[in-house]
Order: structure tokens, then sequence, then C-alpha cells
């Protein structure tokens, strides 16, 4: 026999607010996704909003990727430190950030994948 749980007003409230969830950020949060490289260099030839956080980072990152997702615009901003040896060369993840766009980010939803495979799979049948 399966147990109903009957869902809290609070989880019908997020449920009812992805009913006009756009779809292709509905598609990212349950498949992940679709990265492309937008900017791989040094920091100081990034956009200011990179150059900014690389600058309040206490790792003072030198190097900084962008990757772009193609399907809901999210940007993924990976900061990193180089460092060059005589012999050796380094390379070190310090930090890594998203820009999303506006109403990517629903309250409540975030680390509830059922709710959004739920609306996904109602809009599908
Ligand atoms: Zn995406």
């Amino acid at each position: 026999m399966t147990k109903t749980i009957e869902p809290t007003p609070e989880v019908i409230d997020v449920a009812r607010r992805l009913t006009n969830y756009d779809a292709a950020y509905l598609e990212c949060r349950t498949i992940g996704h679709a990265w492309m490289v937008s900017f791989v260099g040094p920091v100081s030839k990034a956009d200011t909003d990179v150059r900014e956080r690389a600058r309040r980072h206490s790792w003072s990152p030198d190097a900084a990727r962008i990757l772009a997702c193609q399907r809901c615009l999210t940007q993924r901003i990976d900061l990193c430190v180089v460092g060059y040896g005589r012999d050796s060369y380094s390379y070190r993840m310090v930090s890594r950030q998203y820009r999303y766009r506006d109403n990517y980010k629903v309250e409540g939803a975030h680390g509830n994948r059922d709710l959004l495979h739920e609306e996904l799979f109602r809009r599908n049948q």
C-alpha cells in the first residue's frame, strides 16, 4: 500500500508558482545546463563584473572561464589561480559563481527537484 503524504501549504504555494515558470529554466533545472565556453583568459581581459568578483576574492584569481548556457542563458564564472614555477605550471580553481536571468530562481524551489520534475511532467502529459 502506498502512503500518501499531504503537501504543506508552502509546497502547494511553490508548485503554484512553478506553473508559470519558464520552460527553458525548467528544462535546465531538471536535466542540467547546456554549457558552451564564452570566455577563457586572464581576468584583466574579462568583463567588469568578473574583474570585480576577482578583485574581492581572497585568493586573487588571475584567470577566468565563463560558460554560457545555450538554453536558459545562465552564465557560470570560474575563477582560477595560475602559477608558474621554474619547471612547473599549476592551475587551481578557487571560485565558481553563477549569473542567472531574472525569474530563474523561484523562492522555495531551490533543492526541491521533485517539485520541478512534477511540473515538467504535468506540462507534458
Ligand atoms: Zn541552462
